[in-house]
């Protein structure tokens, strides 16, 4: 029987690639997919075009808050992969309400709905952020939330809304954590797209502070291996955080990136540091190794090299981007 799952934001950077990966030659069999997208500036309906064609697909353009909407599709429904959200951090910084409006209602307006249409497996796709910022160490799926920005406030908060919804009202809801991710059609906006879409121009690019913060970097076919273990093999009720990528500080990064782009150092220009910026993240993977057979496959240095290769190759998909985002 075909599974219909539901997933949202998937116009975006991770939940196109999940689709694509679901839809593709190696996803599984007797599997439909309907995408939920609001195609804010951070959603291209271009990166669907792959699947476009494909009988199991549906497009829906529509905001995860209409609860009339949401109710609609819910009931043709068996399963949500939830990626909608408002992904970044210095946006939120600037100004928090479309986090709060899409990461805590959005979230909340989904699970009640698949609560009331009786939907199964409900994945939260949400990112190690929550646990807040950490020196040595690193956080097991048990260590309190201790969110920092207001992007990850608002991602604590809808997973505690959708842990919540597992204990009051049986709902198998999953959480998913995950480290930061790279790869192609990511927002020029975040870290890695923006320095390669400013260095293959010849401009510079602007590095946070000390350049002392670390971040684990996992390729998105990981993440998406995480997310898909979670979904058909993971326990209702449960945390599962999704990393084992590679741990570098932002001067290390920077040192990658120029290389891959053939540049140097006066290509980097020392900015003020982010307001409140977190220094470390860092998961603990055990339990998704142990319990769903997880391993990241993607090495760095590859992913790496292949991603800054497709911004080479498809300037049409990011240079309309930087120009509406300059205006
Ligand atoms: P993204 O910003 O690239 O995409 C977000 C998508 O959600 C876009 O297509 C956008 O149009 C859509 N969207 C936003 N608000 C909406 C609304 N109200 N209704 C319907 N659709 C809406 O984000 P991403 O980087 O692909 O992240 C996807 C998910 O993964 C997010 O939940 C994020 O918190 C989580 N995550 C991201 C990372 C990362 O490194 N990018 C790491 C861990 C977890």
């Amino acid at each position: 029987m075909t599974t219909r799952i539901l997933v949202t934001g998937g116009a975006g950077f991770i939940g196109s690639h999940y689709v694509r990966t679901l839809l593709g030659p190696l996803g599984p069999d007797d599997t439909a997919v309907t995408v939920l997208d609001a195609l804010t500036y951070a959603g291209h309906p271009a990166n669907l075009d792959e699947v476009r064609g494909h009988p199991g697909f549906a497009f829906v353009h529509g905001d995860i808050t209409d609860r009339a909407l949401v109710e609609r599709l819910m009931a043709g429904h068996d399963q949500v992969v939830h990626f909608a959200a408002e992904s970044h951090v210095d946006r939120s910084i600037a100004d928090g309400s479309a986090f709060v409006r899409t990461n805590v209602l959005g979230t909340q307006t989904l699970l009640e709905a698949a609560h009331r249409a009786g939907t199964g497996t409900f994945v939260q796709v949400s990112t190690d952020e929550v646990y807040g910022s950490i020196d040595r160490g690193h956080w097991p799926e048990t260590d309190p939330l201790r969110p920092r920005s207001p992007y990850s406030a608002s991602k604590a908060a809808g997973d505690l809304i959708a842990l919540a919804h597992h204990h009051t009202h049986g709902l198998d809801v999953r959480v998913t954590r995950c480290t930061n991710n790279y790869g192609p059609r990511q927002f020029p906006e975040k870290v890695i797209p923006l320095f390669v879409t400013q260095l293959l121009d010849g401009g510079r690019v602007p590095l946070y502070g000390d350049g002392g913060n670390v971040r684990d970097w996992l390729h998105l076919d990981d993440h998406v291996q995480g997310i898909e273990l979670t979904r058909t093999r993971g326990r209702a009720g449960e945390v599962y955080n999704i990393g084992g990528g590679t741990e570098l500080t932002n001067l290390e990064l920077t040192e990658l990136l120029l290389a891959e782009c053939g540049a140097d150092w006066s290509s980097v220009r020392h900015v003020e540091d982010r307001k409140g910026h977190d220094r470390r993240y860092a998961v603990d993977c055990t339990k998704i190794r142990e319990e769903l057979g997880y391993v990241p496959r993607v090495p760095f240095d590859k992913g790496l090299a292949e991603t800054v290769q497709w911004y080479r190759d498809n300037r049409a998909w990011w240079e309309p981007l930087k120009r509406r985002a300059a205006r």
